[in-house]
């Protein structure tokens, strides 16, 4: 299944979409391309682009909150060329690119309310399937969130009960894959403490001596 920015598979987010559309001629407003290289040593898989953020600027995780904890990190890592996801004009920053790394959603479309429905992450699962197909043995996926960890398990053919979702935890893939476990880097975790910088740091800390 080969992505494409004129997906319409899911009726619910396509219709949204053109109405957000209306709403913001200037946003982006359609399904998001991954960002980074095909087949990088990093893939992570967030949730679905936020809507002032991704849905916004084109860019995974780029013009909301998540992002700068996430390239914040990244840049920290040596995985990103910027820590600003943004330029002076709030545009994706086009000095950003990633090193070793590549950013995906589970679910590519805006989904009302930020919840996609199951059938929604099963239409889009064959594109993330695409992407971990892609990767190299030994290769790191870094799940941020349930949603994303269980959209991973299900285009691998895996079962959730043998691959429990916990932060920082870390599950064997097949094809030589691991799957390492963060929360979700969202305002909200963040803001309740449920993920702290130093929390997220020390995964993206596991992922880089494991691709090292
Ligand atoms: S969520 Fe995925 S499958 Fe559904 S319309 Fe968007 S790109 Fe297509």
């Amino acid at each position: 299944m080969t992505f494409s920015e004129n997906c319409r598979v899911c009726p619910r987010l396509s219709g949204f979409l053109d109405q957000v559309r209306a709403e913001h001629p200037e946003y982006h407003a359609l399904p998001v391309s991954s960002f980074g290289v095909p087949g990088s040593n990093f893939l992570i898989v967030g949730l679905a682009p936020g809507m002032h953020g991704a849905n916004r600027t084109g860019r995974p995780f780029t013009g909301d909150y998540a992002g700068n904890l996430l390239y914040g990190t990244l840049h920290k890592y040596g995985f990103a060329t910027s820590a600003e996801p943004l330029d002076a004009e709030g545009n994706a920053n086009p000095v950003l690119s990633l090193r070793g790394c590549r950013i995906t959603n589970a679910v590519r479309c805006l989904p009302p309310q930020n919840k996609p429905e199951p059938a929604e992450v099963r239409a889009c699962n064959g594109y993330l399937a695409e992407e971990l197909a892609a990767l190299p043995d030994g290769a790191a996926v870094m799940a941020l969130g349930l949603i994303a960890h269980q959209a991973v398990l299900m285009a691998m053919g895996l079962r959730k009960s043998e691959h429990v979702f916990a932060h920082a935890a870390r599950h064997a893939l097949p094809g030589g894959l691991t799957l390492f476990d963060s929360y979700h880097c969202s305002r909200y975790n963040t803001q309740t403490k449920r993920l702290t910088t130093a929390m997220f740091e020390q995964v993206v800390g596991d992922v880089t001596r494991h691709v090292a």
